[in-house]
């Protein structure tokens, strides 16, 4: 970890607490105007509000658990570029949303966890963020803040694009994330979010028996707000975001998740779109920033 990126791009932060700017001091980030102090841990920024909700707490502990449950496996002790390419998400990144990012452009990803899928994002300058240190520490990537997407310590339309894996939905408040999306991204920007479930409230419990995942998630107490499509749609439209949706029907990443959600993969490529988007599925959400607006 190369602490050099913080003194580089202090310019681009703001404090959490009154939005002034930001100064490094002693190994600390300190704000200019009302003292706040940031710690600075093996290199990582900390850039949180006091308490953090219990649930997230729990959603983290959740995380952590399978990143060392996959680390075992693969008996390795942390996470690289190669491991990641194993992933179905970072599959359907790298063939689904790689070719929008232009080259040179400054992205950030939020809530990146351990896989921190950008990282696949080569000639960009990317800034990796999640609510929890420790996943930051195992993603072991260069460039990460650890910050809340709430209350993002970045100055206002600082980025060219954000980044989101499966993150929408375990936002407590999803309109204060995009809100918050929307501040720090550049007119021109966009947000590029892959792995969101959508699901219609009807087959809601057969949605959870599919996604063994979906499930363990919820009775550990992490959250899991599946919304349906025309809710998702109706975010990003209050946000002022242009919002295109696909669905994720790639059979080659699907094929890679576990089972029995593979089944349930198979069974809606064999179904036109109309009739995924009312029953439930992945999908992938293109979101420009709405210049008009
Ligand atoms: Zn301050």
């Amino acid at each position: 970890m190369n602490p050099s990126f913080i003194k580089k791009n202090i310019f681009m932060l703001k404090c959490i607490k009154c939005n002034s700017d930001l100064e490094l001091k002693n190994n600390s980030i300190i704000c200019k105007t009302c003292g706040e102090v940031y710690k600075i841990k093996q290199g990582i920024p900390i850039l949180l509000p006091r308490s953090i909700p219990r649930e997230k707490n729990r959603e983290i502990e959740l995380f952590l658990r399978i990143i060392k449950i996959i680390l075992k496996k693969n008996n390795i002790s942390k996470i690289t570029e190669k491991e990641i390419l194993k992933y179905p998400t970072s599959l359907n990144f790298k063939h689904n949303f790689l070719p929008f990012i232009k080259k040179k452009t400054k992205i950030l990803e939020i809530g990146c966890g351990a896989l921190a899928v950008s990282r696949i994002c080569h000639d960009n300058e990317t800034f990796f963020t999640d609510l929890s240190w420790d996943l930051l520490k195992y993603a072991n990537v260069d460039n990460c803040f650890c910050c809340d997407i709430n209350n993002l310590p970045f100055k206002d339309e600082v980025f060219d694009c954000v980044i989101g894996s499966a993150v929408l939905h375990h936002l407590i408040d999803i309109n204060q994330g995009l809100s918050e999306i929307r501040r720090v991204l550049k007119n021109s920007g966009f947000y590029l979010g892959m792995n969101e479930p959508i699901a219609n409230p009807a087959i809601l419990p057969f949605y959870k028996f599919f996604n063994p995942y979906c499930k363990i998630a919820i009775d550990r107490g992490s959250i899991e707000n599946i919304y349906t499509l025309q809710e998702m749609t109706q975010f990003f439209k209050k946000a002022e975001f242009d919002i295109n949706i696909k669905l994720c029907k790639n059979p080659l990443y699907q094929l890679l998740s576990v089972f029995p959600m593979r089944l349930f993969h198979i069974l809606i490529r064999f179904l036109p779109d109309f009739l995924v988007k009312s029953i439930g599925g992945n999908i992938n959400i293109y979101a420009k920033k709405d210049k008009s607006a």
